[in-house]
């Protein structure tokens, strides 16, 4: 193939990679009335760390549901979980995770596809940042590889409406 021909094909890798984040998440948020507000900029929160689109949706297929819970599992129950991926089908997913944006994007990373970089024995200093830490989750940080995964996993969903 020669060099002018090439063009048009980095022309076509430029425009996928500038489209990534444009792809849009259906999500149905099971919280409490008087929370909605805070809510919602929470889930932008979450999904402005994930690089993806969000709408509201109240179809059952297609949606991943999202339940917000107000434990504090550092305090009331150390050691245990911040947040459960509780359905993980194809085009049914639900998850719950403590009102934070960080745990929230996290279980959303899940259900969209990502597993955790490391798990808590064999975490590294270099894994620290990552939203998919196994052990600690307090990073923001994806990898390149992490969003191309996400952008399938949210194309893969869109495919179920
Ligand atoms: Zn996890």
């Amino acid at each position: 193939m020669r060099r002018g021909q090439l063009a048009p094909l980095v022309a076509l890798l430029g425009l996928l990679t500038a489209c990534r984040g444009g792809r849009t998440v259906p999500i149905r948020v099971l919280g409490l009335p008087e929370k909605q507000d805070s809510d919602e900029r929470l889930i932008a929160e979450a999904f402005a760390i994930l690089d993806l689109d969000y709408e509201h949706s109240v179809r059952s297929r297609g949606t991943i549901h999202i339940s917000l819970i107000d434990l504090n599992f550092e305090v009331d129950a150390p050691g245990t979980s911040v947040g459960q991926t509780l359905l993980e089908r194809r085009c049914s997913k639900a998850l719950v995770a403590q009102r934070d944006p960080i745990y929230v994007a996290h279980e959303v990373g899940h259900v969209l596809g990502l597993g955790h970089v490391c798990e808590s024995s064999d975490c590294g200093p270099e894994d620290d940042g990552n939203l998919m830490h196994g052990g600690n989750a307090a990073g923001t940080e994806l990898t390149e590889g992490q969003f191309d995964d996400l952008d399938k996993g949210s194309r893969k969903l869109n495919r179920c409406r």
